[in-house]
């Protein structure tokens, strides 16, 4: 079942995100960087590798 539809879904519809583990299909999914993921921010974080980290310093 999608998060974020709440709809069931066949299984090749959904994917889980690589990010939080949530179970989301591609109608409600982000496609970034050649995989779906649940929201924007699990893209960015993807893409970013580290958690929101400003300016720890160094
Ligand atoms: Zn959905
Ligand atoms: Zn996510």
């Amino acid at each position: 079942m999608c998060v974020r539809c709440a709809e069931e879904k066949p299984a090749w519809w959904l994917s889980v995100c690589p990010i939080c583990g949530k179970t989301v299909c591609h109608s409600c999914a982000t496609f970034a960087y050649g995989r779906y993921f649940c929201c924007n921010a699990c893209a960015a974080y993807f893409f970013h590798g580290d958690p929101e980290e400003e300016g720890s310093g160094e």
